[in-house]
């Protein structure tokens, strides 16, 4: 039984340096579960794809951040059930890929395969489509490690469930969860080129396919790129914009070698629903992001609104994607209990510059209600953002319940919670 700890853990982008010196890497659950019950303060770090201090430890707790990866058996198969039990490091490219193998498949995927399921769900992550919800809403059940040792598990219908996926890590270690599965299916991925914003349907566009993806620079008043997934053996009539004769990046410059592939060749839902490759770096590697997730109904309203400050966008912007995801039942799920259209931005590597416009985007939308992604950066001031989940409260009690000392909170968490 080891649990050995190195040095200085960042997240991907490198913006984060977490308050801890050293991840705990235990490699059996004997090994996490002694780690729990001795760490005053403790929190879980998934594969750090997240752009804030979500995943963080206090500073002042000389609190213990912890990796699941090196935990063993992280995937169990119930192939007539359709279910799937998942260690809490796995990532989705090696869910994804035993799944297949299977004839099994998840409904829809994130843009990269390279993030761990835990930390995904536990975020609110979403990929696109009107009629997908987020990842989280696949979860059947959620075995969670708390403060004292035990295991606690949630399973739908169970109370208290809904606010125990999306759990911003602030329940306990999750060392794994259920996920539901369907049989496998193909997709098929086209590329189309530039789409004005002037007289956009925007309900048409994201209905065209099993997943939309619109991409602008805010160069100028369009969509540069549209991409389209489409669940087959349907066909795809998109007659708004040209197909693109290339293999495409949807960040400016970036070479489409790390994309999944393109030009209506069907293949692996997995191979297709992510924008990039597993084994590739995702999107461009040196970047900030932020989302922001609105009533889809105020997508064409929200489009012009930030349309009027693209001058102010544009210089601190690598790219925007604009996407739908279908309203869910997660407590905190930025799309809770509202479809919804979703704002992304990939920002330059630059904090001191992408701030002010941060700030601006979020004062630019703030009419619509927005939700920011948990995992990415926000200038809002979080007590504020409780108003907008309606369970807010509910989630701060099932905190309380399942974390009555705070082993498990942190300072982002604290901040969100109505007291
Ligand atoms: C290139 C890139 C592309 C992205 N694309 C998308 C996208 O398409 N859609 C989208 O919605 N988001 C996207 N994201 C954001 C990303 O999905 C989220 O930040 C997600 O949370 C990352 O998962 P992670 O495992 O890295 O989580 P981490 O950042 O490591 O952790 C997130 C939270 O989960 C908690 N946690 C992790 N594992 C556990 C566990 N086992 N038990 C308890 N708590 C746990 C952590 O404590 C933390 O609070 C993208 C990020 C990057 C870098």
């Amino acid at each position: 039984m080891r649990d050995t700890a190195s040095t200085a853990p960042t997240n991907w982008a490198r913006n984060i340096t977490f308050s801890t010196a050293g991840l705990h890497r235990p490699d059996s659950v004997d090994a996490l579960r002694a780690l729990v019950a001795k760490s005053p303060h403790i929190r879980v770090l998934g594969s750090g794809h997240s752009f804030n201090r979500i995943a963080d430890v206090d500073a002042d707790r000389d609190g213990v951040l912890v990796s699941l990866a090196a935990l063993p058996g992280g995937i169990e198969i119930d192939t007539e059930g359709r279910t799937v039990r998942v260690g809490g490091g796995v990532r989705y490219a090696e869910l994804a890929a035993r799944l297949h193998e299977h004839g099994l498949a998840l409904p829809n995927m994130a843009s990269l395969p390279h993030i761990s399921v835990a930390g995904s769900v536990a975020t609110g992550t979403h990929g696109s489509g009107n009629a997908n919800r987020s990842l989280a809403e696949a979860v059947r059940a959620v075995e969670i490690l708390t403060g004292d040792g035990e295991t606690v598990t949630l399973a739908r219908g169970d109370a208290g469930f809904e606010g125990a996926v999306v759990s911003l890590g602030a329940l306990g270690v999750v060392p794994a969860l259920t996920l539901d599965v369907e049989p496998s299916f193909d997709v098929a991925q086209s590329v189309f080129g530039q789409l004005p914003f002037q007289d956009l349907d925007f309900g048409a566009v994201s209905s065209a396919a099993y997943s939309v993806s619109l991409f602008t620079t805010w160069r100028a008043p369009r969509f540069d790129q549209v991409w389209v997934k489409q669940r087959q053996p349907a066909g795809l009539d998109f007659p708004w914009a040209e197909p693109a004769v290339e293999a495409q990046h949807p960040v400016p410059g970036m070479d489409a070698v790390h994309c999944t592939e393109q030009f209506g060749v069907p293949g692996p839902w997995h191979e297709r629903l992510p924008h990039f490759r597993a084994g590739f770096t995702p999107s461009n590697g040196d970047e900030l992001q932020s989302e922001y997730l609105l009533p889809r109904e105020h997508a064409v309203a929200a489009l012009h609104a930030l349309d009027a400050v693209r001058d102010r966008i544009a210089p601190v912007l690598q790219v925007c994607e604009v996407r739908t995801v279908a309203a869910d039942t997660q407590w905190l799920s930025p799309a809770y209990g509202r479809d919804t259209v979703a704002f992304h931005f990939t920002w330059v590597a630059d904090t001191e510059r992408v701030l002010p416009v941060v700030s601006l985007v979020e004062d630019r939308l703030s009419a619509f209600s927005p939700r920011p992604h948990w995992g990415k950066v926000f200038t809002a001031d979080p007590a504020r953002l409780a108003d907008r989940y309606p369970h807010a409260a509910d989630f701060a009690a099932l905190v309380r319940r399942l974390d009555p000392a705070g082993k498990f909170s942190n300072a982002f968490v604290r901040a969100l919670l109505p007291r």
